[in-house]
Parts: structure tokens; C-alpha cells; sequence
């Protein structure tokens, strides 16, 4: 949500590797990038050194563009010695992408969480050319401008399966309280939650390391969204949870490498600001909840920044969730406006 570096937090790297570059953060550990065509332009991923083999950490969009850089990692710093495992945090398209290409083209076995798999093979055959009634009820639900709810009623939608490769049958479940070995260290893996359900975070037994994927991020609040597929879901307290839980394991010198922005250690400051940011935007946006208010009206206690068309859709979600989580608290009414929109009003009790 704020964009500005939080104080406490130390990067050391200053700079992100470059295209077709890879910096080693850690012994037989490198960090890479991959481009994405959006507002956040970037996911890093991660190479593992097992000695026969590498072991990545997530893998970008499926493009030409990223297998071409994929193609240059790998005869490049990885050495054209093989990837064999792949492992993705979550099932957001940027992590997953390329998951099924290295399966298909490149031996590689899968390993993610069950929740992750099913999501991102379901998301994929759901192809749609003009937008689901579902989808365009929620919509309607969020209180989405009457300009961009007519756009998007005439447009082919963002459709999972033009930014992934075709997943194949066959991978292996990652889950809570598992250890894996992977660069030479053992890893418990731990369930986050909230951004994605079921996401999956690697913390090492042998030295300061944690994978964190989009769980833990500096400098940017990873996005809690509620989408048409979940309409009554609450990513807040899903997130919320998982954080506090995390909270109890961090410590000053890990070092967090996660799926975007830098790697950096401090993270029990971290934790506390990634769950003080969402309960300072809950009571804001209760605050603003004095007359009854629908999502899209509501970004300006959630975001305190302009939100431009190109985060007009995330945003979205994001006030839906933030509102959908004070309702089902019971802190906030909720009723049907006539255009449709569920709109929202702080509970007064008491006086
Ligand atoms: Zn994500």
C-alpha cells in the first residue's frame, strides 16, 4: 500500500541483477529477475545449487521473452547444468508461469502446494472471450465505475492460460511442517495465507535464509484480494493470521528473499509493519464508513494515494477484501444498493 522504504529494514544489495544476470546472495544460492509488463515490472526467482542439479524458486510469466532470458540463465550463471526441481510459492501467474514448460521441455518435477496446483490448472482451462456473468456481478457488487464496468463488459478479460504454459498431470504437494533439502541446507516450509491461499515459504534450519515468495515483501504491501471465484472469502483474516504466526519466527538477521522488489534483513520490523499496515487501513476506512460506501469509492482511506487506471482492477479487490473483512467482523453493515453494489456502513453500538 505505501510505497516509501520503511525504516528499520537494510538492503545489501543496492541494485537488482540485470537481464540474463544472477547475483549470489548466499553459497550455491542466485537471485535472478524476470520482466513483467505491468506497473511492477519485475519477479525475482531464485536458483538453488544441489550439485547435480538446480533446484528454482518460482519462474516468471510465460513469454518469449522470459523463456529467451530463461534460456540465457541456464547457459549462463546456472551453467547448463540442469534444473531438475522447479518450486512455486503460490499460483499467481508471474510465480507459476513457466512451471509447465520446464516439466515438459525441461525434465524438471513440480513441487508446490495443493491449494497453488489446483487454482492455477483450474485458472488455466477456464478460458473465457468476453467476461462471465459471475465476473460482471461482482463487478457490479464492488461498485465498479460505470466506465470501466462498460470497457470490461466489451473486452476479453486477463485470462490465466495466455500467461502460463499448460500444466501437465503429475506434481508433488508441499504443506505445512514439511522438510525439504534443497542448496544444500534443510528447509521448513510454512503455510502463509492471504495473498494467495495456501502459499508456500521456505525458512532454513542451517543458516539465516527465507524464501519467501509474496508473503513477506519490503517496500510494497502484497495485494489481499477478494475475486468472483470466492466472493465471501476473508484474505484479511487469512493474512492477519499468517502474519502474526510469522511474526513469532523472525528474526534481525534473516535475510528475506522474496518475489519482488530487494532482499533485505529486519524482518520482525517487517512483520510488525506488514500487520500494523492493514489494521491502520481498517480503521481508516471505518472511519469513512460514517455514510454508506461501496468499494470503488473507497480508495481513498485504503490507499492515500491516487490510484491510476492500470491499478484500477487490483485496487478493486483490495478495498473489497478490506470491507468484506469489516463486515464479517461485525463491524460494518452491509445492504444492496439499486445499482447493485453492496455498500457498506460502520456499525455504531452502545450510546
Ligand atoms: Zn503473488
Amino acid at each position: 500500500m505505501d510505497a516509501a522504504a520503511p525504516a528499520g529494514l537494510r538492503y545489501p544489495w543496492e541494485q537488482a541483477p540485470g537481464e540474463g544476470e544472477a547475483t549470489e546472495v548466499a553459497e550455491g544460492v542466485l537471485w535472478m529477475r524476470l520482466p513483467l509488463p505491468m506497473k511492477l515490472d519485475h519477479v525475482n526467482v531464485y536458483a538453488l545449487d544441489d550439485g547435480a542439479g538446480w533446484t528454482i524458486i518460482d519462474t516468471g510469466f510465460a513469454s518469449k521473452r522470459s523463456r529467451a532470458i530463461w534460456e540465457s540463465l541456464l547457459a549462463g550463471p546456472l551453467a547448463g547444468k540442469p534444473v531438475t526441481r522447479v518450486i512455486v510459492t503460490h499460483h499467481h501467474p508471474d510465480h507459476v508461469g513457466l512451471a509447465g514448460w520446464f516439466q515438459t521441455e525441461k525434465a524438471a518435477d513440480l513441487l508446490m502446494p495443493r491449494t497453488g496446483w489446483l487454482m492455477a490448472r483450474m485458472l488455466q482451462l477456464d478460458v473465457q472471450d468476453v467476461p462471465n456473468a459471475e465476473s460482471i456481478a461482482f463487478y457490479e457488487s464492488a461498485g465498479m465505475e460505470a466506465e470501466i464496468l462498460a470497457q470490461r463488459r466489451s473486452e476479453r478479460p486477463f485470462n490465466f492460460a495466455d500467461v502460463t504454459a499448460p500444466l501437465p498431470l503429475g506434481y508433488t504437494r508441499l504443506k505445512e511442517g514439511d522438510v525439504i533439502r534443497m542448496g544444500a541446507r534443510d528447509w521448513d516450509v510454512r503455510m502463509g495465507n492471504g495473498h494467495a491461499p495456501e502459499h508456500a515459504t521456505f525458512w532454513s534450519r542451517d543458516d539465516n535464509l527465507v524464501l519467501a515468495g509474496d508473503q513477506i515483501l519490503p517496500s510494497i504491501s502484497p495485494n489481499i484480494g477478494v475475486y468472483a471465484t470466492e466472493p465471501e472469502a476473508d484474505p484479511v483474516a487469512d493474512w492477519l493470521e499468517a502474519c502474526e504466526r510469522f511474526a513469532g519466527f523472525g528474526r534481525g538477521d534473516h535475510l528475506v528473499l522474496g518475489g519482488h522488489k530487494l532482499p533485505f534483513t529486519g524482518l520482525p520490523t517487517r512483520m510488525r509493519q506488514l500487520i500494523e499496515n492493514h489494521h491502520g487501513a481498517l480503521e481508516r476506512l471505518l472511519d469513512f464508513l460514517d455514510t454508506p460506501k461501496a468499494a470503488g469509492d473507497c480508495f481513498a482511506p485504503l490507499f492515500k494515494r491516487k490510484i491510476g487506471s492500470g491499478e484500477y482492477g487490483l485496487a478493486l479487490v483490495e478495498a473489497v477484501a478490506h470491507l468484506s473483512h469489516l463486515h464479517q467482523a461485525g463491524l460494518a453493515s452491509r445492504t444492496r444498493r439499486a445499482d447493485g453494489a453492496w455498500v457498506y456502513q460502520k456499525v455504531t453500538t452502545g450510546e
